[in-house]
């Protein structure tokens, strides 16, 4: 226990779920946050039950009673989710980590009108690796030229429900950026039977699923006579839930407003 500083009480959204686990496990080991509140599905059986064998609070599905004592929360939950918790934070002033990929314009409208009342991060992966790939991204295709097809590439675990995956997305933006295009013009997603030649110019998109790959992602840029690759694979959640804290606790010293993991690795 730390000696006399107030820990930060965070509350996990998707408690129950494969990272809502890992971060729940790392709150407890860490010697300056503390376990809030836990959210689960709703009707869950877990509700009511304390987590695991975690000291703290009992698991609930009501959203007001998981954020009751938190200062932030983290949202790992299905897409469909994100909607409700934006709104359930701005309304009892607790900043938003938003971990959950896959969301839709509506999601992301909510997300923008929860910032203008407190600190809201949206982060499709929240290891540091990927944020720096996403950098040597950029780089290269700003200095390659526009001959050489960029491909993006995810392999994931079976279980995963979104695709082509955030962080894909998050590595087609940045080399968007450094080609200077913008990107939902350039995107082609799920080439299937005579699509055709490719695209002059465009960020094609493939992932694999299966098994329990937790996250590999790969950039090509094939020229004519050479290929340039740039991955990334997280072999760990850990990694992921070690930079989810690492942003709330970012995010509990900000003001109202929409930050990302580059704000974060800054300080
Ligand atoms: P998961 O399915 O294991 O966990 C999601 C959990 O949320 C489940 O326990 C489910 O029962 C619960 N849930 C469903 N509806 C809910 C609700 N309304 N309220 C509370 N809980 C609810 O999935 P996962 O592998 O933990 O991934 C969760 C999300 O995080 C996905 O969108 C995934 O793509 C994303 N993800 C992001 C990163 C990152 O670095 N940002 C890393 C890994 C996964």
């Amino acid at each position: 226990v730390s000696s006399g500083a107030a820990r930060l009480p965070v509350a996990v959204l998707g408690a129950a779920g494969r990272m809502g686990e890992r971060l729940c496990a790392l709150i407890g080991e860490s010697a300056d946050l503390t376990l809030a509140g836990a959210l689960v599905r709703p009707g869950s059986a877990l509700a009511g039950r304390p987590l695991g064998a975690q000291e703290g609070p009992v698991a609930t599905d009501r959203i007001e009673a998981a954020l009751a004592a938190a200062r932030v929360a983290i949202d790992f939950t299905p897409a469909g989710a994100t909607l409700a918790h934006a709104r359930a934070c701005s309304e009892a002033g607790v900043a938003l980590l938003v971990g959950t990929t896959g969301l839709g314009a509506a999601e992301q409208a909510a997300i923008e009108v929860a910032a203008r009342c407190i600190p809201v991060l949206c982060a499709a992966n929240t290891s540091l690796g990927v944020h720096v790939l996403a950098e040597l991204v950029r780089r290269a295709a700003e200095l390659l030229p526009a001959d050489f097809d960029i491909e993006i590439l995810d392999i994931h675990h079976r279980a995963k429900r979104d695709a082509p995956s955030g962080t894909a997305y998050l590595l087609g933006e940045a080399a968007a950026a450094g080609r200077g295009v913008t990107h939902d013009g350039a995107a082609v997603t799920g080439r299937t039977g005579l699509a055709g030649p490719r695209e002059a110019g465009s960020i094609g998109y493939a992932a694999l699923r299966g098994g329990d790959v937790v996250g590999e992602h790969s950039v090509y840029f094939a020229g004519t006579g050479e290929r340039l690759t740039l991955s990334h694979a997280a072999t760990d959640r850990t990694v992921f839930a070690a930079g989810a804290l690492r942003a709330a606790r970012f995010l509990a010293r900000q003001g109202p407003g929409l930050y990302t993991m580059a704000d974060v690795i800054r300080g």
